[in-house]
């Protein structure tokens, strides 16, 4: 076993594959974030956000700039069209990319202010996009939104709708399988835990009520898999939690991780961005859903 496995229930057994090991696919990075697989274009691409350059990953051709200057580009996911969606600090914005390159703005104000930072995203099955805007991103006197909010914008819609107000620093988030529960996680420094919604069919949100407390460090980015298990980010690598809250194990990484996603050309590979370098693990499930 990789001694970077901790197995805290043997139930994580059932993630692991006989040959699961962490793997370094590149380092050299300033803060490395917003990992997600791009199926239509065979790679994952990720953030390096200070460094303000996007980067793709195949496992041929290794790691090379595909966007500079970024924005400043945060969290990434794909939509059902096979476009990337990327949450933009310097813009402000979440932008929606083609497999061809075309860039479309797809949302940038809420009631007429500015976003704060837009930072982490998900697409559900329906096409609504879902994505969480606190203010890493920006000065305090840039700030125009009374709220750091977690937003949903509908299809044809050119404005986001607020579903959440009370986060501190809301960030990243992910939907069970079944789409019917959003995690989102608060990396508030003093709160530092992920919040578990019910989605109403009207798309509103209830419920809300503490699913895991994150330590060392805060939740920030989170993927789950197609069982319902919670993978998320930690100040010492991945916790992996049980669809009931039990903690399974965690994946530890050298360095602080700030975000994961599931990919690859069988959907079963890890990818984590931690600090200065990303890191692979190939596991014995799959990523839930499109993200
Ligand atoms: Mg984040």
């Amino acid at each position: 076993m990789d001694d970077s496995i901790e197995i805290v229930e043997d139930a994580f057994y059932q993630v692991l594959r006989d040959d699961s090991r962490l793997e370094c696919l590149a380092d050299g990075f300033r803060f490395t974030e917003g990992p997600a697989w791009w199926a239509a274009m065979g790679c994952l691409v990720f953030s390096d956000i200070p460094g303000d350059t996007i980067y793709r990953w195949t496992p041929a051709e290794g790691v090379s700039p595909w966007r500079r200057p970024s924005r400043h580009a945060n969290g990434h996911t794909t939509d059902l069209e096979g476009n990337l969606l990327t949450c933009e600090h310097g813009s402000r914005t979440v932008t929606r990319t083609s497999p061809q390159g075309q860039v479309t703005t797809v949302a940038a104000a809420f009631q007429g202010r500015k976003l704060n930072s837009p930072n982490d995203i998900v697409v559900k099955r329906d096409g609504t996009i879902w994505f969480t805007d606190p203010p890493y991103g920006i000065k305090p006197d840039q700030r125009e939104q009374p709220a750091n909010y977690v937003f949903r914008l509908d299809p044809a819609a050119t404005e986001p709708v607020a579903v959440a107000s009370d986060f501190s620093r809301p960030n990243g988030l992910c939907f069970s399988p079944d789409e019917r529960l959003l995690y989102i996680a608060d990396s508030d420094t003093t709160i530092h835990h992920v919040r578990r919604f019910t989605v109403s069919a009207d798309h509103t949100l209830c419920g809300g009520e503490v699913f895991a407390v994150i330590a060392p460090g805060v939740p920030d980015g989170m993927r789950m898999d197609a069982a319902g298990r919670l993978f998320v980010t930690a100040g010492d690598g991945v916790h992996v939690f049980a669809p009931d809250g039990r903690m399974l194990g965690r994946i530890h990484t050298p360095q602080t991780a700030a975000n994961c996603a599931f990919g690859g050309p069988d959907g079963d590979t890890l990818f984590i961005t931690a600090t200065s370098s990303v890191w692979s693990i190939r596991l014995a499930t799959r990523g839930a859903g499109l993200s």
